[in-house]
């Protein structure tokens, strides 16, 4: 179903198709309906499946059909999260659904400049968006009434946990009031986390998302048997086959990554890199060319690319496989998101074969292996060296086999 035929405010139907929301991810086509009849809800789905607007369009369509604000309403909704990062980027993703609304959002975070914000509050907002530690230092400074809230949501709840706000979302209980809606969301759930949902929530609908498996369902990954030596001329001809699209590859060093750029500029290909020796300045330039498709390739190490959220990133190449397991997931994570399809390949050296098994004991299931034929595998270097580059060989020489770091484990 599109969100065209849901029962929400044309307000919010028309910010949904400026953004190209269509159609609902899996998540919010469980979520949304529920939340709108009324009921608590307690929702599990992996990171990038678009847990944000599966509370934010039902909550911010439901504010608008009710514009009323009791007298001591301070606050109507409170939206928990663990870190002031997520608190801004939640309250961007409210006011951007909620452009053609009247909705107030803002987050309270520390380090800022606090008394405009508080003024605001005193007020009067719709929703509110904090940690859980701000939000009890603001009850007891009497800067907020938990008394009259409409809506609690928890984002993100795992993430909370581990940062030990568990005592303080327990603490907060006393000051909520009985009669409340209440969304608790989290990407993964074990006996604390369960434990806390249900000290929150009363009578939710449980909705869960294929948790088993931690990469998304919208990416089609694969791994491909290549020696170390021949990595840069199946780039090539990957780079040569997907000539428009958007594409992050991924390498283990900045040295590499040099090498890497080095080897698809002789052979006519532009790319750029983003690491680590690279000025911030520098940095946020290439960021911002390669969002705005200026730059179609570019070649990362696993710290320059941690948090990065590119749209449209087709792609994903992992030139080397990551050292440590979990970051397989988070590297091609950064295609497939929302309800984009997104497709990844890893090339796998012998070397690499142990760290190859590890990522799939971390995934509990195998990748699937893109069989390259033996004619395709040295048709593969043929082509390349038809280029008349002859540079083969003199690279060989000064590429030295890398040698693979003792992993680092958690
Ligand atoms: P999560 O909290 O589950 O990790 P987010 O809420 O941050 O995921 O959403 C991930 C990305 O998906 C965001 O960039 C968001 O803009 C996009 N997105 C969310 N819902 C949709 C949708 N229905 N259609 C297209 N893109 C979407
Ligand atoms: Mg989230």
């Amino acid at each position: 179903m599109k969100f065209n035929k849901y029962h929400i405010v044309p307000e919010l139907k028309k910010s949904l198709e400026e953004l190209g929301f269509k159609k609902p991810t899996d998540i919010q086509f469980k979520s949304i309906p529920q939340i709108l009849s009324g009921q608590d809800i307690l929702a599990i789905a992996q990171t990038g499946t678009g847990k944000t607007a599966a509370f934010a369009i039902p909550l911010i369509s439901m504010l608008q059909q009710n514009k009323h604000r009791e007298p001591e309403q301070n606050v109507k909704a409170i939206v928990m999260v663990p870190t002031r990062e997520l608190a801004l980027q939640i309250e961007n993703v409210f006011k951007e659904l909620g452009k053609y609304t009247d909705i107030e959002t803002i987050s309270l975070i520390g380090g800022v400049e606090i008394e405009p914000q508080l003024k605001k509050l005193e007020q009067g907002v719709d929703v509110l968006i904090a940690t859980p530690g701000r939000i009890t230092d603001l009850v007891h400074k009497g800067h907020l009434n938990l008394k009259k809230i409409d809506f609690l949501v928890l984002d993100e709840a795992d993430h909370m946990l581990n940062k030990g706000f568990y005592q303080d979302i327990k603490h907060l209980l006393q000051f909520l009031p009985r009669r409340r809606q209440t969304l608790f969301f989290s990407a993964t759930i074990d006996e604390n986390i369960k434990d806390l949902a249900y000290a929150l929530v009363s009578k939710p609908v449980r909705i869960q998302i294929s948790p088993k498996d931690p990469v998304s369902k919208n990416v089609d990954h694969s791994v491909a048997y290549v020696a170390m030596d021949d990595k840069r001329f199946f780039l090539e001809r990957v780079l040569k086959e997907h000539p428009d699209q958007k594409i992050l590859v991924f390498v283990r060093t900045k040295v590499r990554a040099e090498r890497v750029f080095k080897a698809m500029e002789r052979v006519d290909i532009k790319t750029t890199t983003l690491h680590g020796d690279k000025e911030q300045e520098d940095r946020f330039a290439v960021l911002e060319d390669f969002r705005e498709g200026k730059i179609k390739v570019l070649i990362a190490t696993d710290i320059s690319a941690r948090g990065l959220d590119v749209k449209g990133v087709e792609y994903v190449i992992n030139y080397d496989l990551p050292d440590v397991a979990e970051n397989y997931v988070h590297r091609i994570g950064r295609t497939g998101r929302g309800n984009n399809r997104g497709n990844a390949i890893s090339f796998c050296s012998e070397e690499e074969k142990p760290i190859l098994q590890e990522i799939e004991t971390y995934l509990t299931q195998p990748i699937r292996i893109m069989s390259i034929l033996k004619t395709e595998y040295e048709e593969t270097l043929a082509i390349s060296e038809a280029h008349g580059n002859d540079w083969r060989s003199l690279i060989k020489e000064a590429e030295e086999a890398p040698k693979l770091k003792k992993k680092k484990r958690k």
